[in-house]
């Protein structure tokens, strides 16, 4: 590759959409904001959970409206291709996107005007036309949800060890077995589902099944309450769940590949989101600096908290030139392509746990400058910190990602 060819800076068409989502955050999301402070149901950021558990469906419900809104102008999916409705924006226009998002909402309802894991993904992107039709453009408009139902209550990381199965019976399949942390499992109007179809088939042994909610079989089981503390996290059990051929995404045995793409987006959000959210930490822990007193004189002046405000920015930094430079290099190769280029999984996956350690050391920081307001439950601080702790889970553990990286390392060693 040659660095000539690369550049990491915003594009002209990644900041004409800051733009409008700085106008469309004034304009649309902040009366959305204050009409939902009026219920008393928590914030988008800090839900309140209805008495199942579940993030309160007065919330859920602000979430939906600015999504479907943000879907009519064209906000929600930008890094969906062009040709299917979408933005068309590389890797490196979500990053400039994605940082101003997270910066500029911060634990915001404007957080849901960018498609999440609820939305539509580089999976969905391979849906047939006429499965498009039906989910990929809904998805990309905001109207409906989606989940991706990959892990199981005794598989996560071992995926291709799951032991949720897929049987033919005639044009259908049926699907048998259950899902465990699935985001998003209880409000979704379609699952990615990922089934064994082919056992002992390796790689190819997996298919992803478009399922209906409302299919007959399939239940959507307990939440799963984690330290996250949204209401967002579940179960679901499938039991003979029919599902017709044509819901099929790309071909029998592709599931794995497609699981891939969809848990390597997450990976690579990791970049945009942990920028934004960081600098915004940043400005946080500055301002309070300058509020807060100590024998007199501003706690900003004392070098211990100045180093600390440091250490933060160096974090920010360092996190943020590596995830712009990995998805410059990921940009010349495509991302998602399937098969993927060899020596995108390292980058990937450098780029996720460089992110989620380097965030989680900046929250950490967040709430020291903070002192015990940092730790006040609601507060910005202690929220992120939660979620800088659980983001080394998700989408693949930091231990998976440094056996990502070494696999690419000793492979490219053996070959040289
Ligand atoms: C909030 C949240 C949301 C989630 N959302 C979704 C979702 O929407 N859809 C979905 O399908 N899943 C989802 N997950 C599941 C998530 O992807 C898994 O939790 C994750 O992949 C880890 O699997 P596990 O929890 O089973 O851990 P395990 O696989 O049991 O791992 C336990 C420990 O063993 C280590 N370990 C295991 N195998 C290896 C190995 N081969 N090499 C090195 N170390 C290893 C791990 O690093 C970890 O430290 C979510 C999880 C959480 C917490």
């Amino acid at each position: 590759m040659t660095e000539h060819s690369m550049s990491i800076a915003p594009t002209a068409r990644a900041q004409e959409y800051t733009d409008r989502f700085r106008r469309f955050l004034d304009e649309d999301v902040r009366p959305l904001e204050e009409e939902l402070a009026k219920h008393n149901v928590g914030t988008a950021g800090q839900p309140k959970l209805d008495s199942e558990g579940r993030m309160h469906p007065i919330v859920w419900e602000a979430r939906r409206e600015v999504q479907r809104r943000a879907g009519a102008l064209n906000l929600y999916a930008p890094h969906i291709s062009a040709e299917l409705g979408g933005g068309g924006f590389n890797r490196v226009e979500m990053h400039h996107v994605e940082e101003f998002v997270y910066r500029h909402s911060g634990l915001g309802l404007g957080l849901a005007a960018l498609a999440w894991t609820e939305g539509p993904n580089p999976a969905s992107e391979h849906m047939s036309e006429a499965m498009r039709e039906r989910y990929l453009t809904p998805l990309i408009k905001g109207q409906i949800t989606a989940a991706f139902a990959n892990t199981e209550p005794n598989v996560g990381t071992d995926v291709l060890g799951m032991e949720t199965w897929a049987k033919q019976d005639g044009s259908d399949w049926i699907l048998n077995g259950r899902k465990a942390w699935i985001t998003n499992y209880h409000f979704a109007d379609v699952y990615q589902v990922v089934a064994v179809t082919e056992p002992g088939a390796g790689t190819r042994s997996l298919t992803m099944f478009l399922v209906d909610a409302d299919t007959p079989g399939l239940e959507r089981g307990p939440d799963l309450p984690t330290m996250m503390d949204d209401g967002l996290t579940g179960e679901l059990e499938f039991r003979d769940v029919r599902v017709p051929a044509e819901n099929i995404v790309r071909e029998v045995g592709d599931g794995f590949a497609l699981a891939m793409s969809w848990i390597n987006w997450r990976r690579l959000c990791r970049g945009g989101m942990c920028s934004g959210w960081g600098q915004w930490l940043i400005t946080r822990a500055i301002s309070r600096s300058q509020e807060r007193k100590s024998g007199g004189r501003p706690i900003g002046d004392l070098q211990s908290i100045q180093h600390l405000i440091a250490r933060m920015a160096l974090e920010f930094y360092q996190a943020r030139s590596t995830s712009l430079v990995a998805q410059a290099e990921l940009d010349q190769w495509g991302a998602f392509e399937i098969p993927l280029h060899k020596e995108a999984p390292r980058l990937i996956s450098l780029l996720k746990i460089i992110n989620d350690e380097a965030f989680y050391r900046l929250a950490d920081s967040a709430i020291q400058v903070h002192g015990a307001n940092g730790l006040l439950r609601g507060s910005p601080e202690e929220k992120l910190f939660r979620v800088a702790r659980n983001l080394r889970i998700p989408a693949g553990t930091s231990e998976v990602q440094l056996n990502a990286i070494a696999r690419g390392l000793l492979r490219e060693a053996a070959v040289s």
